[in-house]
């Protein structure tokens, strides 16, 4: 299906993910079971914030304008050590990041696409 609209194409993604997802509740668990075997940094890291209280009125720590509203690990093997981020900044951490994760040959600074 071709969309003009992003946001509209995303709904539509959403959507379909959601229907499979109801229709596959097996695989939905396997897959979590899996990525708690597999992850168990990023889950260490996440289970040691989650208790962590965002300050009331905190800003997002890179754009300070926007309020902070999550927590972003810049590296999971510090679970003490991250940023109060609002929704947008944090998308953009967490694509920065994995981006630094698949191309860890990549040392010459040049732009990743
Ligand atoms: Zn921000």
């Amino acid at each position: 299906m071709a969309f003009k609209d992003i946001n509209k194409k995303r709904a539509y993604q959403k959507k379909i993910a959601r229907e499979w997802a109801r229709k596959h509740p097996e695989k939905i668990k396997a897959s979590r079971e899996k990525f708690k075997k597999t992850n168990p940094e990023k889950r260490n890291a996440w289970r040691k914030v989650e208790t962590i209280k965002i300050p009331y009125g905190q800003l997002c720590q890179r754009c300070v304008i926007r309020e902070a509203v999550d927590r972003h690990h810049k590296d999971y093997s510090k679970p003490m050590e991250f940023e109060f981020l609002c929704k947008i900044c944090h998308a953009q951490a967490d694509k920065e990041r994995k981006q630094l994760e698949q191309t860890p040959t990549n040392t010459t600074g040049g732009e990743i696409k």
